[in-house]
């Protein structure tokens, strides 16, 4: 019988990771269990928003947890009723669902979609998503998604998906029928690259939707909390969706996710929807912590700053390096390499102690802390600026 015999081989191998052990982060440095330094310009995934280890939220649950950790989501909480009334006082919804993660949120959008089309469009239950589009893992929501390695996976998929093209309107007609309910997206594709819907494209989606009776849906799990330099995604086009959901910023770094909708759409009966953690006072103590954060005076307005800074900055390397394009808003940018080099230069900043992301061969993706420094972006460069040095001069010898 297999017996795992090194710590590594008790974890079910699900994707591959390097042999290293991380024990310490603070801010946009992690350590590892040999004391060796990373800059850290994943975060998490987007999800450490303030960075690692911020002291509000480390506060913040520390409190909570003497206090109740969880009394059971059949009964009301302070924590979680709080924080419901600042995300809808913050946004254009007018109620809140609490999720563990950013697939379990979605997984509540299709439901609730499914819910108004049962309620309202005489059973319609098909929603529009988009080619490249990630919406989780969980089987509606790889369903929901237009990753290519997705498709041979896990079939029969859960029915009821159709993909467009994103910033294609002509795309989004073609597959409106009586049996379409919404139309879901990502209003920056962030696994796929980081592809941004232009703000015309959400303005005629928004148009179009109000036409044909249907919801507009953002799955704003990457974009939302301030990633794009604003608080929600949607601000940017000056259109409100009628579902949106939260994930990875929204807990600072903890299991937390949000399902938002409007007061018309909000049509959940008793028994529809629910869940053993969904809004418990711990997690939700977080999510308070960092909207608190978020809200103090020149917060956002000074990430979007950072976010222009580090953009000018990857334009200038590429431009010294003859790269692609840098794309995106806020701190959610990629850097166009032009050749499917991503995983090796992720290797190499690996050794040197900066952590990057390649969502796909040929892109790199930044989403540090919105609260990182210059000095940080400072030193990411340099040390991108020595690897991509490297790796062009390989390339000349060969
Ligand atoms: C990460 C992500 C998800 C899934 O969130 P999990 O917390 O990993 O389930 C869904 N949608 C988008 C846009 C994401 O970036």
């Amino acid at each position: 019988m297999f017996k795992a015999t090194r710590p590594f081989d008790a974890l079910m191998d699900i994707t591959a990771r390097p042999q290293t052990v991380f024990v310490r982060g603070k801010g946009s440095y992690l350590w590892d269990d040999k004391g060796k330094r990373y800059l850290d310009f994943i975060q998490g995934w987007a999800v450490n928003c303030l960075g690692h280890a911020p002291s509000c939220v480390a506060e913040a649950i520390a409190a909570q947890a003497t206090q109740l950790i969880t009394p059971s989501p059949a009964y009301y909480n302070a924590a979680s009723l709080k924080l419901a009334k600042a995300l809808v006082d913050l946004s254009c919804f007018d109620q809140v669902f609490f999720a563990n993660s950013g697939a379990e949120a979605n997984e509540g959008a299709i439901k609730l979609a499914r819910k108004y089309g049962a309620q309202h469009k005489g059973g319609a239950y098909e929603i529009i998503t988009f080619q490249g589009g990630f919406h989780g893992r969980t089987l509606a929501t790889m369903s929901a998604s237009g990753k290519k390695a997705f498709e041979p996976l896990f079939e029969p998929k859960v029915a009821g998906f159709r993909k467009a093209r994103l910033n294609e309107l002509a795309s989004v007609k073609a597959l409106i029928s009586d049996a379409t309910v919404a139309v879901m997206l990502e209003p920056i594709q962030g696994e796929a690259g980081v592809w941004p819907a232009s703000d015309k494209f959400l303005n005629e989606l928004r148009a179009l939707t109000h036409e044909h009776g249907l919801l507009l849906i953002f799955d704003e799990v990457q974009t939302g909390i301030g990633r794009t330099g604003r608080l929600f995604h949607y601000e940017h086009a000056g259109i409100t969706p009628d579902i949106m959901t939260l994930g990875k910023g929204i807990g600072g770094g903890v299991p937390l996710a949000a399902l938002l909708a409007t007061e018309q759409v909000s049509c959940f009966e008793h028994g529809d929807q629910g869940g053993t953690f969904n809004g418990n006072p711990l997690m939700c103590a977080a999510g308070l912590a960092v909207l608190e954060e978020l809200g103090k005076p020149a917060f956002l307005k000074s990430a979007a700053e950072t976010g222009l800074h580090l953009e000018s900055e990857l334009q200038k390397l590429s431009a010294r390096h003859g790269l692609g394009e840098v794309r995106g808003r806020g701190l959610l940018l990629a850097l166009d390499l032009k050749l499917p080099i991503g995983s090796a230069i992720v290797a190499q900043a690996f050794e040197s102690g900066l952590l990057l992301n390649s969502p796909q061969p040929d892109a790199l993706r930044f989403m540090p802390a919105l609260n990182v420094t210059r000095e940080e972006i400072a030193e990411m460069i340099d040390g991108l600026d020595a690897i991509l040095t490297k790796a062009g001069a390989a390339r000349r010898v060969a």
